[in-house]
């Protein structure tokens, strides 16, 4: 059987836990973006940021970043 201060302990190391749930998903969520094209979910080295959306990333391989200028900057696509 716990006792009052086991209960504390283990709601302590709970928090900190917690915490460290937290902390890493905001790690993760730093580290990983998603493509706009495919929806892939990937790492930010892997995808390019679009220079005219700026908070829109694409993959940089395969063709999604065409995809993305033919799709939303057709203008752009055209010039390039
Ligand atoms: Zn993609
Ligand atoms: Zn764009």
């Amino acid at each position: 059987m716990f006792d009052k201060e086991d209960l504390e302990h283990i709601g302590r190391d709970r928090e900190i836990l917690e915490r460290w749930h937290e902390y890493s998903r905001h790690v993760i969520a730093r580290l990983l973006e998603g493509c706009a094209v495919c929806g892939k979910v990937t790492e930010k080295r892997n995808l390019s940021r679009c220079r005219l959306c700026h908070d829109t990333y694409y993959c940089k391989s395969g063709c999604c970043s065409y995809r993305h200028y033919a799709a939303t900057h057709p203008v752009d696509a055209h010039w390039r």
